[in-house]
């Protein structure tokens, strides 16, 4: 590549970091202004501009345009400023970027494939520019964040999911590939619109459906080989948890929604156990909301405590209770229930509300799960504060107006007591003199570190002592410091090296286990992920 196509292109381009001997040998004089900046000063310059841009929309798009101009770059502010834009690149303003994304489409971040290519899938992923694939992330758009049915316009998530990928995890920008299923979406004001940029149609559904997924599974099998890792984003819960049974024994499939959110849910809940005391069997579940999230974090739950109880699994499950939009869910509905609810169908009289079923089960962690914004009400958190010394409260539902509550909220009403995660990011919060500090429940925190250490040891198949190990991994992570303010999740300053550390234990685990084809097994597992992990500095060209 030389000259003008050099800056053409992200990969290559420094902007006004090119050397005065690179602008001289590769035609690129005059091209730029006389100005020679070091990657340092472009990065304090470009963070500059986007605390100045007062819609975080903006920031968002600025750092597309980033992304679309010199990746390096892009990828240092991410690492380097991991606290500050993981809110601009994911949730919470990647969710109005998704609302708006017709609007600002410009260039190809993903591959679109929809009804429309049915039989050609294969010729659709030979389009894409990149033929090394590690990492897919695939939405069908149908339940973006807690904001519901966003059709094509779901593409923000596979792309910012990917840059974490790369930023957090370490995985090269170049083997992450972005696809969006368009099967049509059932959004009447996208149906509307007439700058929707997706299929103006209802949702194909059934056998129309599975048989587009399955020659797309198929497609990327084909393409990419064994191992490269898919993950399910953001499907609706009646296909989520279909897709992930059926592919989990042909694929290397994972589902953040239901597996990565489980993974980094009970991390947390392990580490809180430092401050509320006890193990995890002892103490008792409530979730609003029995979806994706919900079930499947309480799946995990009940398998670690049967492993370390040494219980069956239907017993540790009693120890978990969930309110869907109907209410608690209880044996006299089982009859009507869809299948991942009937394991919790346990016995009790019905209960309608949420603040009913917290007084009649008495859970002393509560775990938000519904999209449901302002869910736990003064009331919820008052009964919570009085049954326990240090009730444990996760409002997990995204974007942050979704919350089920905000951090002040659970602090001022339960007296400074509860311990607090949330979703999206909250600040700090200062309540009687004190500051407390919440945590982010962010699945940021698990799926870079888990995908790399799948990559890293050419494992196959996704086993669920894989995401086990991954909790242990992030749990061990928390420091005393980080305990006395309060926090059960270690700050994002430090995500690659933890990321790391979650590679390397989910990594023995798949060798533990038989799933990891690179043999041989590297002895130092997190200095091999360390030295896979991509860094953004720029090379030089001669
Ligand atoms: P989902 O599969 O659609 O499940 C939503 C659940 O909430 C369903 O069980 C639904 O009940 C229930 N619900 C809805 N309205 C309700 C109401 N008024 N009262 C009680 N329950 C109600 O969605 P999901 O994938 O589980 O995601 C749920 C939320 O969790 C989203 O906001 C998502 O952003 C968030 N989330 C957070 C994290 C994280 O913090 N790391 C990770 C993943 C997801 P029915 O079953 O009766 O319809
Ligand atoms: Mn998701």
């Amino acid at each position: 590549v030389i000259g003008y196509s050099l800056m053409r292109d992200p990969r290559h381009n420094k902007g006004v970091a090119f050397t005065e001997k690179e602008r001289n040998a590769h035609y690129l004089t005059g091209l730029l202004p006389p100005a020679v900046f070091s990657q340092e000063l472009q990065e304090k310059r470009l963070m500059k501009i986007l605390r100045e841009y007062e819609v975080p929309l903006q920031r968002y798009m600025a750092m597309m345009d980033l992304q679309e101009r010199n990746e390096k770059l892009f990828y240092k502010l991410l690492i380097d400023n991991v606290e500050e834009l993981l809110p601009v690149v994911y949730t919470p303003t990647v969710g109005e970027a998704c609302q708006k994304y017709g609007s600002i489409f410009r260039r190809p971040q993903g591959l679109y494939i929809s009804l429309k290519e049915k039989g050609r899938i294969l010729e659709v992923l030979k389009n894409w520019p990149e033929k090394s694939i590690q990492v897919i992330v695939v939405t069908d758009g149908e339940r973006i964040l807690g904001l519901g049915d966003l059709g094509c316009q779901g593409m923000g998530i596979p792309v910012g999911k990917l840059s974490l990928y790369t930023a957090l995890g370490g995985v090269r920008p170049s083997a992450c590939l972005p696809i969006t299923i368009d099967v049509g979406t059932n959004n009447q004001k996208l149906l509307d619109d007439e700058f929707y940029i997706g299929l103006k149609q209802k949702r194909a559904t059934g056998q129309e459906y599975y048989e587009l997924l399955e020659e797309f599974m198929c497609a990327v099998k084909q393409n990419y080989g064994e191992k490269v890792l898919i993950q399910f984003e953001d499907f609706a819960n009646h296909n989520a948890f279909e897709l992930l049974a059926k592919y989990r024994t042909s694929h290397l499939v994972f589902n953040d929604d239901i597996q990565g959110t489980a993974s980094v849910v009970l991390a947390g809940l392990v580490a809180a156990l430092k401050l509320v005391g006890g193990t995890l069997a002892d103490h008792r579940f409530l979730f609003l909301g029995a979806g994706e999230a919900g079930t499947g974090i309480a799946e995990l739950i009940a398998l670690e405590i049967s492993k370390k109880t040494n219980t069956p699994l239907e017993e540790a499950r009693k120890k978990i209770w969930l309110v869907d939009s109907k209410g608690l869910i209880v044996s006299s509905r089982r009859e009507s229930l869809q299948h991942f609810k009937k394991p919790w169908a346990h016995e009790h009289e019905p209960v309608k509300e949420l603040l009913a079923a917290v007084k009649a089960i008495k859970p002393t962690v509560l775990i938000g799960t519904s999209s449901v914004g302002k869910a736990f009400t003064k009331e919820v958190v008052e009964a919570m504060a009085s049954m326990n010394e240090k009730p444990l409260i996760l409002a997990l539902s995204n974007p942050t107006s979704q919350s089920e509550c905000t951090a002040e909220e659970a602090y001022a009403w339960s007296e400074g007591r509860a311990i607090f995660a949330s979703g999206s990011p909250f600040d700090s919060v200062e309540y009687n003199g004190k500051l407390f500090v919440p945590g982010q429940a962010n699945n940021a925190y698990i799926f870079p570190g888990f995908g790399l250490g799948l990559i890293m040891s050419g494992t196959i198949r996704i086993h669920d002592d894989l995401l086990l190990a991954a909790s242990e991994a992030l749990a061990a992570q928390v420091t005393e410091e980080n305990y006395a303010k309060g926090l059960i999740y270690p700050p994002f300053t430090n995500i690659r090296k933890i990321s790391a550390h979650i590679a390397a234990t989910v990594a023995a685990k798949a060798y533990e286990l038989g799933l990891a084809s690179r043999l041989p097994r590297p002895t130092d597992l997190v200095k091999f992920a360390e030295s896979c992990m991509y860094t953004p500095v720029y090379g030089s060209y001669r």
